[in-house]
């Protein structure tokens, strides 16, 4: 599936079969999931993708000889600069990442840097195993970057929220969710999920919370965030776009709270996060489309109609 150009819908082409390049394996892909990243991508909300552009950066695939292989978002690295070599590759200027600077898992086949893939956690079929490469990923780390706090609060109950939820409850966190105001759905979904309490995402939550992290892109949030933390408390924005922030008195920063960005991963929060998972254990959610149905699956995600996480088929 091919994005042709941006505000555009994916074009079900046939393309060539990619050539892996030195250091590259090619992957039968067998499931891939799909991310608001990608929904940001399609809406023009990233600037400058690769175009034509196959999307996706969650995927699983099968080597030529028959090993399962997990890619995610961070693609390649450059290996040699101040951010790569003090262990902060996520932030490296000249990365590619998967299904934006590189061709994607939206096709039956693709090429990774072998480098950059990691082995799927045994135990997990494919489908399952799909949202653990970026949203339980970059949910792991921004739950790593929340801090040690007890009470933490969750906004947006998307394919992230989902699995950080189950991580953070293992780690005997108490959880509160905030949901779209009327959403019963998604409030429902949280309470499941282990949430102590669940709400509107413009109110309070019963008592004040250690950390709280953003999932949902929309700036207005930042500030519902930190009127929601105590003093020291952290806010973490887990998403690559959000729309702006308001303006906010000081006071609601002020008594050492810490609002920051989660950017990308690094091979070793995938590292560490595949090793956890399965311990937790974390179980996914999947809503499963065939590949030619990636436009229906990115409308559905777009209309926040997805349960867990949206997966395609090829
Ligand atoms: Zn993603
Ligand atoms: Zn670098």
């Amino acid at each position: 599936m091919v994005l042709p150009a941006q505000c555009a819908a994916l074009e079900l082409r046939d393309v060539p079969l990619p050539e892996p390049g030195p250091g590259q394996v090619l992957l039968r892909v067998r499931a891939c999931g799909v991310c608001r990243t990608d929904l940001h991508v399609v809406d023009g909300e990233l600037p400058h993708p690769k175009l034509p552009l196959v999307p996706g950066h969650q995927i699983v695939g099968e080597t030529e000889d028959g090993r399962r292989l997990g890619v995610p978002w961070l693609g390649w690295t450059c290996g040699r600069c101040r951010y790569c070599t003090s262990g902060r590759e996520n932030l490296c200027d000249e990365a590619r990442f998967t299904g934006y600077d590189l061709d994607g898992g939206y096709a039956e086949y693709a090429v990774a840097d072998e480098r950059f893939c990691f082995p799927v956690p045994d135990g997990y079929p494919d489908l399952q195993a799909a949202p653990l490469l970026c949203a339980g990923l970059i949910g792991y780390r921004s739950l790593r970057l929340a801090g040690d706090g007890e009470r933490l609060g969750l906004y947006g109950f998307g394919a992230s929220a989902h699995i950080v939820a189950q991580v953070a409850r293992a780690q005997g966190r108490r959880l509160f969710g905030f949901v779209r105001a009327g959403d019963e759905a998604a409030r429902a979904f949280a309470l499941e999920l282990g949430c102590e309490w669940a709400g509107a995402s413009d109110g309070l939550p019963p008592e004040e919370l250690d950390a709280a992290i953003v999932f949902a892109p929309a700036g207005e949030l930042v500030p519902a965030a930190l009127r929601a933390v105590a003093k020291g408390g952290v806010v973490v924005c887990a998403g690559i776009h959000m729309s702006d922030i308001p303006s906010f008195p000081y006071e609601l920063l002020w008594g050492e709270r810490v609002v920051r960005s989660v950017a990308n991963l690094t091979r070793r929060d995938g590292e560490e996060f595949l090793a956890l998972a399965p311990q937790v254990p974390v179980h996914t959610e999947v809503e499963v489309f065939p590949l030619e149905q990636a436009n229906e699956a990115l409308g559905r995600l777009r209309r926040g109609e997805i349960r867990g996480a949206a997966v395609l088929q090829p």
